[in-house]
């Protein structure tokens, strides 16, 4: 299972634009099968917590402010090297920078609520997908 799954968010940017049907068909149609999905919202606490390997960077108390202002979508997502694959998938950080097509490109508004998070290694996908979800609920 470890290597073939990968944690996203639709941030409350986009999901505030109303993007979150669209995102989640271009995900299915990427190929990536959902295990786990729930719509909910982030404390301040929480998005600090989430974001904690972050918080020595400058744009940490924003990003924090930012991802706890409004619901997000939470989901695992299966495919063979999930990780590598959905970083590709959804474009770079800065949708500016992202490539045509791309889910942050397409739905991003600034670096900052750039439409998706994915996780950076088959270690955080866990930790992250823990974050949200039973370990019953995606590892199935
Ligand atoms: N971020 C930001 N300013 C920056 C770099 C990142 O606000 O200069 C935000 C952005 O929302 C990004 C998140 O912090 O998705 C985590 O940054 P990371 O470098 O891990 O980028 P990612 O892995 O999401 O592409
Ligand atoms: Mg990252």
């Amino acid at each position: 299972m470890s290597g073939n799954i990968t944690f996203t968010m639709i941030k409350p940017k986009a999901v505030a634009k109303g993007y979150m049907g669209k995102i989640i068909d271009q995900i299915i149609a990427g190929g990536f099968k959902i295990k786990a999905l729930k719509y909910t919202k982030l404390t301040k606490q929480e998005a600090e917590q989430f974001y904690a390997i972050h918080k020595e960077r400058p744009f940490y108390q924003g990003l924090t402010d930012f991802m706890s202002s409004g619901p997000i979508i939470a989901a695992v997502l299966e495919k063979e090297n999930a990780v590598e694959a959905y970083r590709n998938f959804i474009g770079a950080t800065n949708p500016e920078a992202a490539a045509e097509g791309t889910i942050r490109k397409l739905y991003g508004t600034n670096i900052e609520a750039n439409a998706v998070h994915g996780s950076d290694s088959d270690e955080n996908a866990v930790i992250e997908s823990n974050f949200y979800f039973s370990t019953r609920e995606w590892n199935y």
